[in-house]
């Protein structure tokens, strides 16, 4: 027997959230059993340890998007009891169950061992969100950017993507420009390594012109909606932006103008389907460019008791930086 959160819907399709002790038997199929040391908060959380959202298909459900912890048994030859690995995507915590309980059993293929030099617990520190910002990071790489070409723009920074963007972009010497709708988070983005806070009011009205000033070099985009079309009339000739998020809506009143006269880049980032090479290049990208001291003070501990407040906070946008879940606390 071990504890899970678990999800249940009553016949009037109203949904409640309890900690649970469950049997193994119960586990979702799969080739490795994963003792689960730590999970954490991703907006998708919120919406399944609520109403669901659509994402969830069965009830009663076990949520949590992503987890690390070490392998307890394997019927797959690339991993053995002990080995520590981390999990994101491929729609477990959605349709199938996931990290919010002290075991999960899941696919192999699923699984990324976690790369030297970073613990379970820092690991959720990074978390979907975290790994999304790094997959943002690296396509802008891919598209050319670099160091000394200009303000690198991070929207929704205060949020779990934001943060860790702005903390690996100044750590790898970019100047950031971070954007919130909350002032009172300017020091902590400060010390994440923004070096510029904009006020979300001032990028989140709809496109008047076409074409503004040529401001940033890139910009990772949390936000979508008008935010982002706003963005793309910003953007410095031939720059990019990751659109990796809806925080701000799924929307895009933008016109193709700044595609056809700056030559300005819309690179849409996943994280859910990505192929294996692609995640064990992200992780190694982690382990190296992410300043981990800086990660420590975005942490926010949390236990599986606590995660139905903190699923209403994250879907209120009220989340500041990364929630650790510790499953065993
Ligand atoms: P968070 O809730 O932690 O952060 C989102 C941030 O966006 C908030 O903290 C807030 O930042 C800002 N924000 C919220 N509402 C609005 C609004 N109405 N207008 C403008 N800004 C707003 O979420 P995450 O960082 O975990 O995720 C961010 C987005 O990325 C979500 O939409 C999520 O679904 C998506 N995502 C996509 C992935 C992918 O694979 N493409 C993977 C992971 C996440 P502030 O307070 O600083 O203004």
């Amino acid at each position: 027997m071990f504890k899970a959160l678990i999800v249940d819907k009553d016949e009037e399709g109203k949904t409640s959230a309890s900690v649970q002790e469950i049997d193994i038997a119960r586990l979702s199929p799969g080739d490795v059993i994963v003792a689960v040391d730590y999970s954490t908060v991703n907006y998708k959380d919120g919406l399944c340890i609520g109403p669901g959202g659509g994402l969830v298909r069965n009830y009663p459900h076990v949520p949590g998007i992503d987890f690390a912890g070490t392998v307890e048994k394997s019927d797959d030859a690339r991993y053995r009891p002990g080995d520590k690995v981390v999990l994101t995507g491929w729609r477990v915590g959605e349709a199938h169950w996931g990290g919010y309980a002290q075991k999960a059993r899941v696919k192999a293929d699923w699984l990324v061992p976690l790369p030297d030099g970073i613990t379970t617990r820092q690991a959720m520190a990074v978390g979907t969100a975290g790994f999304t910002a790094m997959l943002a990071v690296m396509a802008l790489e891919d598209h050319g950017l670099k160091p000394g070409t200009g303000p690198v723009l991070v929207t929704g920074a205060a949020g779990g993507v934001g943060s860790v963007a702005t903390a690996i972009l100044a750590n790898l010497g970019y100047e950031v420009a971070a954007v919130t709708g909350r002032p009172e988070t300017e020091a902590y983005l400060r010390e994440l390594g923004a070096s510029q806070i904009v006020a979300r009011e001032e990028l989140n009205e709809t496109v008047k012109r076409p074409l503004e000033a040529e401001t940033w070099a890139g910009c990772v985009d949390a936000v979508g909606g008008d935010m982002l079309a706003r963005i793309l009339g910003q953007m410095k000739y031939g720059a990019s932006v990751a659109a990796v998020g809806l925080a701000g809506g799924s929307g895009l009143p933008a016109t193709v103008i700044p595609f056809l006269l700056r030559g300005v880049n819309l690179l849409g980032i996943d994280s859910v389907m990505r192929p294996y090479e692609d995640r064990v290049r992200a992780w190694g990208r982690i382990a190296k460019d992410l300043p981990m001291e800086k990660l420590e003070a975005m942490v926010q501990p949390a236990t599986l008791a606590d995660l139905p407040d903190l699923g209403r906070a994250i879907l209120k946008g009220q989340i500041k930086g990364r929630v650790v879940v510790d499953v065993n606390a």
